[in-house]
């Protein structure tokens, strides 16, 4: 799984402070400094801390709308695309199973086959054994799962051979074939996913993806996204009850 940033809004923190002043008077459109002349702080830096802390700590999360980011989300399931597809204030490209041909190692990964436990709701099954990390039991598990998507690659395959469309032979592979995902969002739609999606009882891949957004958003929008991953990250739904 790969995830990374297209374009994205520039200077996202500094257009989040601008909106907000705004709302109390300020003149959105001069410079950064004349912006927060009146709020709390040595340096512009720390200002515009302060006042993204307070936004986010009240509840504010209109500002976090404005500054947008675009990715790349590339080599993940179509199991995990149709949980990341379920938020509406995304925009999506999904890389079409119509007019590209599936190759073979694109199914050949299964997310969480080593995983100890089952996510969330999971536990509740009783599958009658004991140690979830048993050597044998993990290559019982993957031959089992190799042995079924060989099987439905060959069959997707001799379909083709057969004049089977793409967009009908596809019908035979399975949920965890990979796809690339171009997906834009806003900081605060990003936010609202990992409340969702970054939490204990979401599924392993879409976390592990979840996590490596974030950190490279981070990368993109220091303050903000830095404040939530410190501080708010983990309270599920607080940003859109
Ligand atoms: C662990 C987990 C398990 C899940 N299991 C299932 C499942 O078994 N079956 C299933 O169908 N879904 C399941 N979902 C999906 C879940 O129910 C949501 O549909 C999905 O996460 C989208 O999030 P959202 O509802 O916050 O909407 P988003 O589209 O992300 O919208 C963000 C926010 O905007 C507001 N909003 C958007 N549209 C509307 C609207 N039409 N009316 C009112 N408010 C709106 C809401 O406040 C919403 O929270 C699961 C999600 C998780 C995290």
């Amino acid at each position: 799984m790969k995830v990374e940033i297209i374009e994205a809004t520039p200077n996202p923190d500094e257009l989040m402070c601008k909106a907000a002043r705004n709302d109390y008077g300020a003149d959105a459109t001069s410079d950064i400094e004349e912006v927060l002349e009146t709020v709390e702080g040595e340096t512009i830096e720390e200002k515009k801390e302060n006042l993204i802390e307070k936004l986010f700590d009240r509840g504010h999360y209109g500002v976090a709308e404005h500054p947008t980011i675009t990715v790349a989300i590339q080599g993940v399931s179509r199991a995990l695309m149709a949980q990341l597809t379920r938020h509406r204030h995304v925009s999506f490209d999904i890389m079409s199973m119509r007019y590209v041909e599936i190759d073979e190692p694109d199914i050949y990964e299964f997310p969480g086959i080593d995983d100890s436990e089952p996510t969330g709701r999971g536990g509740e099954f009783d599958v009658g054994i004991e140690s979830w990390t048993d050597d044998e039991i993990s290559q019982k598990r993957r031959e089992k799962f190799d042995a079924a998507v060989r099987g439905s690659y060959q069959t997707y395959e001799d379909l083709l051979d057969l004049g089977v469309a793409p967009e009908h032979a596809r019908m035979i592979l399975p949920i965890g074939t990979k796809v690339n995902i171009v997906a834009t969002m806003n900081v605060r739609t990003l936010l609202h996913i990992a409340d969702m999606r970054a939490a204990g009882d979401a599924q392993k891949e879409i976390r592990d993806m979840t996590e490596e957004l974030l950190e490279i958003a981070e990368d993109w929008c220091p303050i903000g996204i830095g404040y939530y991953r410190e501080n708010l990250k983990g309270r599920k739904n607080r940003l859109a009850p």
